[in-house]
């Protein structure tokens, strides 16, 4: 039979330096210090570049930048601004194959989801936000919102380019400059940004990007000169960030961790749950915070669901991240796998039962199969941790108020979602949900009007939407 093979996609269409400095004022500058850093292709393990490590000196000419920038960036009518965030979106949509390479390469994740997934929606977000600028004013959003000034901005490895999207297009917008930290393990996107800056003309210092690991993110927090922190990533960053700012002025976002319960009840459309069990959890290696990592499926229809699932991940193929028909890419580090696999093993020892479809793994590069946990207690640390990997932790319940109660049972609160054909049971379970987002009958939706953020210890404050708006702007002058 035939069977489609499109060719994989070329690694040679993208332009990665050798070495890289720091966005600083609109131009290329070596850090201060000697460290440098080396990314790595995390499926090969290839230096892909090295990277500069920025110091609190270089933190600080970047913040010194942006706090100039600002003066006229905050003061340019809003129709204006709008116009640069339009080029940066239009620009991004242009080169948005070389970006989902290098995204791939850096990362792991596969071509597919950084081409139709990650790209679509980090131009969409540039669009979207560009299309606010010229209405704040205007829009009953209170009493002529001004911006907060420079918002000092740290994200994670596991969406590096939308990651930035979300933190940078808001800002912008709403008149702010930015200093922003991309992940240690996935700069070069952000790097890439830096040149798409340029392209657009944006004014020097009203975007700058600073690598380094934690205490590069750490000087940043800290800086006096930096009016906004907005910060993504793990839940015991965020709270030292939290306490580093307690007592200062600085406005506070925090975007961290998730253990999302996906809810099946017995009268859902089992092929399409299975679906969205399987994009709850796989995607992107399960490298995402709202990643549906708990399965609560009602107990009469477990068995089923359960040999459907298997069936279907029989059929996932892990690999090359640039081939076309990959699902499953690689771990995005080192460290990241053996946190998984120290997870998973405490899983076995615990008592749950582990399994895997057949999956040869590549013999270099960072790999975890596809794995299911059966038998899972609420107290197992693979129903209670984020493991941010393929682990899919399996729990039954009969009836919807266990299911709730199970689902609550977290400490973080980001998403969840329910699979049900009864619109009043859907709406039931999901008014009781402790979640940001609820997904019904699907799962891992992203639109750049729709507000993302948690409860609990998964954070504070929105991004996207209107309320992504609020976090940049000062509401309190008068
Ligand atoms: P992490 O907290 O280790 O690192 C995130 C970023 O913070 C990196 O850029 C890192 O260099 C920087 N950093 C580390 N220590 C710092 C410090 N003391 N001060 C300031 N910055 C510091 O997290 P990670 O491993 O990169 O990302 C995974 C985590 O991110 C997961 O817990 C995931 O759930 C979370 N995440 C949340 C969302 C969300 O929207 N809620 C989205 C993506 C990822």
């Amino acid at each position: 039979m035939f069977e489609y093979a499109p060719a994989p996609e070329s690694r040679d269409i993208v332009d990665i330096r050798p070495s890289y400095g720091l966005f600083i004022n609109g131009e290329w500058v070596e850090p201060q210090g000697e460290e440098r850093h080396k990314t790595i292709n995390p499926a090969t393990e290839e230096v892909l570049a090295e990277i500069g490590w920025a110091s609190e000196t270089d933190v600080d000419r970047a913040v010194q930048a942006a706090r100039k920038a600002f003066t006229t960036w905050s003061a340019l009518p809003g129709a204006e601004r709008a116009k640069y965030i339009f080029r940066i979106a239009r620009i991004i949509q242009e080169r948005s194959r070389e970006l989902a390479v290098l995204e791939s390469l850096d990362n792991g994740k596969p071509i597919r989801e950084s081409r139709d997934v990650d790209l679509p929606l980090v131009a969409a977000h540039f669009f979207y936000y560009a299309g606010w600028a010229d209405k704040l004013a205007y829009a009953g959003l209170g009493v002529d919102p001004r911006p907060l000034g420079v918002a000092g901005q740290v994200i994670p490895w596991n969406f590096p380019l939308l990651m930035l999207a979300w933190k940078i297009a808001p800002a912008l917008a709403c008149g702010n400059t930015v200093v922003l930290k991309p992940a240690e393990t996935t700069p070069l996107t952000a790097l890439a940004f830096a040149e798409i800056c340029r392209q657009a003309d944006l004014p020097p210092g009203v975007v700058n990007i600073v690598t380094g690991a934690g205490a590069t993110g750490a000087a940043l927090v800290a800086h006096p000169g930096v009016d906004k922190v907005a910060f993504t990533g793990s839940t015991e960053v965020g709270r030292q960030i939290a306490r580093t700012l307690a007592g200062t002025r600085k406005k506070l976002t925090l975007e961290l961790g998730g253990k999302a319960a996906n809810i099946v009840f017995e009268d859902a459309a089992l092929d399409q749950a299975v679906e969205g069990i399987v994009n709850g959890i796989f995607f992107n290696q399960g490298h995402v915070c709202c990643a549906g990592s708990r399965l609560l499926v009602q107990e009469s229809i477990a068995g089923d669901l359960l040999e459907a699932l298997k069936r279907r991940l029989a059929t996932l193929r892990l690999g090359d991240p640039l081939d076309k028909n990959t699902d499953i890419g690689a771990i995005n580090s080192a460290a990241q796998l053996a946190k998984i696999r120290e997870l998973s093993a405490a899983g076995e020892s615990e008592g749950a039962e582990r399994w895997s479809p057949p999956c040869p793994l590549p013999d270099r590069g960072f790999w975890f199969p596809p794995t299911v946990f059966t038998g899972v207690a609420q107290s197992h640390r693979i129903a209670r941790e984020e493991i941010f990997g393929p682990v899919l932790s399996v729990l039954t319940f009969r009836t919807p108020a266990e299911a709730v109660e199970k689902a609550n049972n977290t400490p973080y609160g980001l998403s969840a979602g329910v699979w049900t054909e009864k619109g009043s049971l859907m709406l039931w379970t999901a008014s009781r949900l402790r979640a940001g987002v609820v997904w019904s009958n699907t799962f891992n939706r992203f639109d750049p009007a729709s507000p993302f953020g948690g409860y609990k210890e998964s954070g504070y404050g929105r991004e996207g939407g209107r309320h992504g708006l609020e976090a940049y702007l000062d509401w309190n002058h008068r």
